[in-house]
C-alpha cells in the first residue's frame, strides 16, 4: 500500500501552526484538533518544523511554565523527515520505528500534501490483516475460491 492511498481515503488536511504561534496556544490547537503534532509553516504549505505534545512535555521539564509563552520556533523540531505520496506504507513504519517519531509529513516540491500518523499505519495493518483473514477464511469453508 502507498501512502497516497492513505490520504484519498483518510484526507490531504494538514493542522499548521506558524513559528511565532505561543506554546500555549499549541496546546489549545491539538486539543481542538485532538491529536498530538502540527506542522510548523510560516505560509501554510511548506514545511518549516514540526512540533508535538512531547517537545511541549520536555520544554516544561526542563523550563517549567514560563514556556508557555514561549513561541513553537523555540521548542519545534527543524530537521523533519518526510515522505512523498509514491511511498510505501512499509517505508513509513520503518522511518517511524527508527527514529521514535509518530508523525510523518507528506511533501512534494516542497509542498505539504498531507500527514500520516501512527495511528494510520495501525489502522490501515489491522485492515490489511482483517482481508487476509477473510480471505483465508472463505477460502478455508469454500465460500470463496
Ligand atoms: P512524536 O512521536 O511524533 O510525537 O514526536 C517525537 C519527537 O520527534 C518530537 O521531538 C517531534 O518534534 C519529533 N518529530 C515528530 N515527527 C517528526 C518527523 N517527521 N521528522 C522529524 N522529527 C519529528
Amino acid at each position: 500500500m502507498r501512502i497516497s492511498d492513505i490520504l484519498r481515503s483518510k484526507g490531504d488536511q494538514v493542522v499548521t501552526v506558524t513559528p511565532d504561534t505561543t506554546v500555549a496556544r499549541l496546546l489549545a490547537v491539538l486539543a481542538e484538533h485532538r491529536i498530538g503534532a502540527v506542522v510548523v509553516s510560516a505560509g501554510g504549505t511548506g514545511v518549516d518544523g514540526i512540533v508535538s505534545e512531547r517537545d511541549v512535555v520536555r520544554a516544561l521539564a526542563a523550563r517549567g511554565a514560563a514556556v508557555l509563552a514561549e513561541t513553537v520556533a523555540a521548542i519545534l523540531t527543524a530537521d523533519v523527515r518526510t515522505v512523498e505520496p509514491h511511498a510505501e506504507l512499509a517505508d513509513v513504519e520503518r522511518l517511524m520505528t527508527e527514529h521514535r517519531f509518530r508523525h510523518v509529513p507528506v511533501v512534494t516540491g516542497g509542498v505539504l500534501h498531507g500527514i500520516v500518523s501512527i495511528g494510520d499505519v495501525v489502522k490501515n495493518r489491522i485492515d490489511e490483516l482483517e482481508a487476509e483473514k477473510s480471505e483465508l477464511t472463505g477460502y478455508i469453508t469454500g465460500d470463496r475460491f
